[in-house]
C-alpha cells in the first residue's frame, strides 16, 4: 500500500491536467533515488512479509457469517498513524489500512534478519501475535480476523454487518455498497477514478462452474434491474456475459486477500536477477496457493483471485483495451480530448511484462558482485554480452512505454532495460492526487513517484530506495523486490511456510546462480495455466529444466506439473530440494535454538512438497469439496448464507488449529508434529 496523504483528492475531471506534471516529477524524484544510492552495495539480507484479513463477524443464533463494516478502531489505536501505535511495536507488528473497511493488514514491526536461520522462526511467532492482537482490539467479540482470500459471499444479499443497500456514487456498484470501501478519502476516489477513466464500470466476468443444475445460458441471474446511475444498465449492455460471475466494483478484486514477502537484495544487480529469476515462479506460487473457489456466492470453474483483481482495477478505456464500446459510451473514457491514446494489452494489475536484464556483476574481492555497468546498455549497443544468462529475444511480449520517460531515464544513466521498465510503468496515469501533495521538493519527497509505481500491481514489484539511501546509510532500506503473485491461506502454519519458502529460494537463487529465464510469453502462459480449475494439480507449466546447468546450454523448456517443478524429478532438482539444500549448506547449527529452527523449516518444507505432490489439498479443493457435500448445496453452484456460514465456521476450526481438521487437511505426519508442538 503506498503512502496515505491527508488532504483534499482531486476528482478525475480535476486531476488528470496534472498527469504529465505528476509523471514528470515522479521521475525526476526516481533519478534522484537513483542517484543517491549509487555505489550501495553488500545490503544485509533483510525481509518481511504482509497478511491481510477479514474481519468476519459470525452470529451463532442467526447462523450467520458477515463482513464486519464496524471494526475500524483497530487501525485507529495500532496503525501507522495510531493513538497506541506503540502498544503494537512493542509486540513487534504493525497495522496497515487496506482497501476494504473490513480489511486489516499488518506486518512485523522490523524486518526479520534472513541471514541466519533463528531469523525464518520468528515469522509465524509473529503473525500468530498479529491475530491474536487483531482478536483482543475487536470490540465485537464475534468479529475475528481470518486470512480468506475472497469472502465467499461477498455481494450477495445481507453480506455486510450492519447491513447495507448497494447505493452508492462512488462505485455505482449493484452489489457492492460504498460503505465496505476504506473511509480515508483515497479509496472511494481511487474507485470513482478508475470508473470515470474507464467510462464505465469495471466488469469483471469469471467463468461460472458447471455442475448438473447450473445454468450456463442466461446472465447471472443476481444482476438487479435498476435505475438509479447512468450506468445501471451496463450488464445488460454486454458488460455482463452469460455463463460467467459477473462483477462490476474494485471491491470484488481489492477486497481479496493476499501474502506477499520482500526481501532487500545486496544490491541493484542482484535485485534484477532475482526479479527476473521469480518472473516464471510467480504463477507457480499463485497455483501452489490457491483459494478462491467461490465469488459473489458461485462456484467458479477456477481457483485463484488474480484475474478478479486484474478486472476490478482496469481503468484502461475501450480504446486503449482494443475493445468495442457499449452502447453509449465514449471509446476514450474519461481521457481528455487532447491526450495521447495507445493500445495497452494488460490492466495495471497483472503479471511482469519485461526481464529486468541480469547485468553483468564483476565478483569484487569479497566475493560479492560490484555494480559495474548500469549506465552503458543502449538500446542499440545492446547484446547477449552485457547479461549473463538474459537475451533481449526473451522479453517477446508487447509492452509500451512512455518514450519521454525513456529517455529521461537514459540521459539520466539508467540503462536500456531499466529505462524501458520504469518507462512501461509510466504508461499509466496517476488516479488520485491530493490538491495539497502536487507541489513537492523532488529531492526529499516520492510521493509522484509511488503514485505510478505503487498502482502498478505485477506479480512482482521491483522497489527502489529512497533519497536517503546513500551508500553507508544502512538504516535506510536499499533495492528490494516484492514477491506478489500468492493468495492468502487460512492458517499462519501455511502463511509462514509459502512465506519462508519463498524468501529461501530466492537465497538459493543468489547462492547458486541458476537460469530460470523462458521467454516471457511461456511465463504469461503459465499465468493462464494457474487460472484453470485444479491448477494445484492438473497444471503443467513450462519451466527451462537445465536451469542449474549454467549458461551456455541450450535452454530446455518441459510442461511440468507443480509435483515435478517443486519436487523435482531425474532431469531437474526440484524447488524444495535445492532449497532444503541451500539451508543445510548454508546454516551453522550449533544451539538448540538453531536445532528448533531447523526442525520448523523441515516441517515447512515437507508441507510445500506434500501440497504440490497433491497429498495436501489445496485451500480451493478443499473449500469446494466442503460445499459439493453440504446437505443444503443444490448442484447449481450457488453458495447460499447458510453454506457460508457453515464454512466460515469449518474454516476457522482450520484457523484454530482443531486437531480433527488439521488431520483432514494436513494429513497425520504434520498433523501429528503439530499436536507435539502446541499448535
Ligand atoms: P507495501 O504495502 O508497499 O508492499 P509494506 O510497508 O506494507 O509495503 O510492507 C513492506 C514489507 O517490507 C514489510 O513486510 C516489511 O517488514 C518489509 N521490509 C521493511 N524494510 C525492509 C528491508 N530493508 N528489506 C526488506 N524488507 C523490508
Ligand atoms: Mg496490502
Ligand atoms: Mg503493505
Ligand atoms: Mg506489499
Amino acid at each position: 500500500m503506498g503512502l496515505l496523504s491527508q488532504g483534499t483528492p482531486l476528482s478525475w475531471a480535476e486531476s488528470r491536467q496534472y498527469n504529465d506534471y505528476v509523471r514528470e516529477h515522479g521521475i525526476n524524484q526516481l533519478v534522484n533515488c537513483f542517484n543517491a544510492a549509487k555505489g550501495r552495495h553488500n545490503d544485509h539480507f533483510f525481509w518481511g512479509d504482509e497478511i491481510e484479513y477479514h474481519m468476519i463477524r459470525i452470529d451463532d443464533k442467526a447462523k450467520t457469517a458477515q463482513l464486519s463494516l464496524k471494526e475500524t478502531e483497530v487501525l485507529k489505536n495500532l496503525g501507522e498513524h495510531g493513538k497506541d501505535k506503540q502498544r503494537a511495536i512493542d509486540q513487534g507488528i504493525l497495522f496497515h489500512p487496506e482497501y476494504g473497511r473490513f480489511m486489516l493488514e499488518a506486518t512485523p514491526y522490523q524486518p526479520y534478519d534472513g541471514e541466519t536461520i533463528e531469523g525464518y522462526a520468528e515469522v509465524e511467532q509473529n503473525m500468530s501475535v498479529r491475530r491474536t492482537v487483531a482478536h483482543n482490539e475487536m470490540g465485537d467479540k464475534n468479529v475475528h480476523a481470518a486470512t480468506l482470500t475472497a469472502f465467499p459471499t461477498m455481494g450477495c444479499d445481507d453480506f455486510t454487518y450492519p447491513k447495507t443497500v448497494p447505493k452508492g456514487p462512488s462505485s455505482q456498484s449493484l452489489f457492492l455498497p460504498d460503505e465496505v470501501i476504506n473511509q480515508h478519502v483515497r479509496f472511494p476516489t481511487l474507485t470513482a477514478n478508475i470508473r470515470r477513466r474507464r467510462g464505465q464500470k469495471v466488469a469483471i466476468n469469471i467463468p461460472l462452474f458447471e455442475d448438473t443444475n447450473t445454468d450456463m445460458t442466461h446472465l447471472d441471474s443476481s444482476i438487479p434491474k435498476r435505475e438509479l446511475f447512468s450506468g445501471d444498465d451496463e450488464a445488460f449492455l454486454g458488460a455482463a456475459k452469460p455463463g460467467h460471475i459477473y462483477m462490476d466494483s474494485m471491491g470484488f478484486g481489492m477486497g481479496c486477500c493476499c501474502l506477499q514477502v520482500t526481501l532487500q537484495a545486496p544490491d541493484i544487480n542482484e535485485a534484477r536477477y532475482v526479479y527476473d529469476s521469480f518472473v516464471n515462479i510467480a504463477p507457480a506460487l499463485l497455483a501452489l496457493t490457491a483459494a478462491t473457489p467461490i465469488l459473489k456466492g458461485r462456484l467458479a470453474d477456477q481457483d485463484v483471485r488474480w484475474n478478479v483483481i486484474s478486472g476490478a482495477v482496469d481503468d484502461r478505456c475501450p480504446e486503449e483495451r482494443g475493445e468495442a464500446t457499449l452502447q453509449g459510451h465514449k471509446a476514450r473514457g474519461g481521457i481528455a480530448d487532447n491526450a495521447n491514446v495507445i493500445y495497452i494489452p494488460k490492466s495495471r494489475y497483472d503479471s511482469v511484462d519485461q526481464y529486468l536484464g541480469d547485468i553483468h556483476s564483476q565478483p569484487g574481492i569479497d566475493g560479492l558482485s560490484h555494480i559495474t555497468s548500469v549506465g552503458t546498455v543502449s538500446k542499440e549497443s545492446e547484446s547477449s554480452a552485457d547479461y549473463t544468462y538474459f537475451e533481449p529475444s526473451l522479453n517477446d511480449v508487447e509492452s509500451p512505454i512512455n518514450p519521454a520517460v525513456y529517455a529521461k531515464l537514459r540521459s539520466a544513466g539508467f540503462d536500456h532495460r531499466l529505462a524501458r521498465h520504469f518507462a512501461h510503468l509510466y504508461i499509466r496515469d496517476p488516479l488520485v492526487i491530493f490538491k495539497e501533495k502536487i507541489k513537492q521538493d523532488d529531492a526529499t519527497e516520492t510521493d509522484h513517484f509511488e503514485n505510478i509505481q505503487s498502482t502498478n500491481w505485477q506479480t512482482l514489484r521491483f522497489k527502489p530506495p529512497t533519497q536517503k539511501a546513500t551508500p553507508g546509510n544502512d538504516s535506510v532500506p536499499g533495492w528490494r523486490v516484492e514477491i506478489r503473485p500468492m493468495e492468502i491461506s487460512v492458517t499462519d502454519f501455511e502463511n509462514a511456510a509459502f512465506g519462508v519458502f519463498s524468501i529461501l529460494l530466492a537465497r538459493a537463487v543468489i547462492k547458486y546462480r541458476p537460469n530460470f529465464y523462458v521467454p516471457i510469453s511461456v511465463a504469461e502462459q503459465n499465468m493462464k495455466v494457474a487460472h484453470t480449475r485444479r491448477c494445484t494439480t492438473d497444471g503443467k507449466f513450462g519451466f527451462r529444466v537445465n536451469s542449474w546447468h549454467g549458461q551456455n546450454e541450450e535452454s530446455v523448456i518441459a510442461q511440468l506439473s507443480l509435483d515435478q517443478l517443486f519436487n523435482g524429478y531425474e532431469d531437474f532438482e526440484g524447488l524444495v530440494p535445492v532449497t532444503r539444500r541451500y539451508v543445510h549448506e548454508t546454516f551453522e547449527i550449533k544451539t538448540e535454538q538453531q536445532r528448533n529452527a531447523q526442525e520448523l523449516l523441515e516441517i515447512y518444507f515437507k508441507f510445500i512438497s506434500k501440497r504440490a505432490s497433491g497429498e495436501i489439498p489445496s485451500t480451493a479443493k478443499f473449500i469446494r469439496s466442503f460445499v459439493m457435500h453440504h446437505p443444503e448445496y443444490k448442484h447449481d453452484s450457488k453458495i447460499n448464507s447458510s453454506i457460508n456460514y457453515d464454512l466460515i465456521k469449518y474454516l476457522q476450526r482450520l484457523e484454530r488449529y482443531d486437531p480433527e481438521l488439521t488431520s483432514e487437511f494436513f494429513g497425520k505426519e504434520i498433523s501429528t508434529w503439530m499436536s507435539d508442538h502446541g499448535y
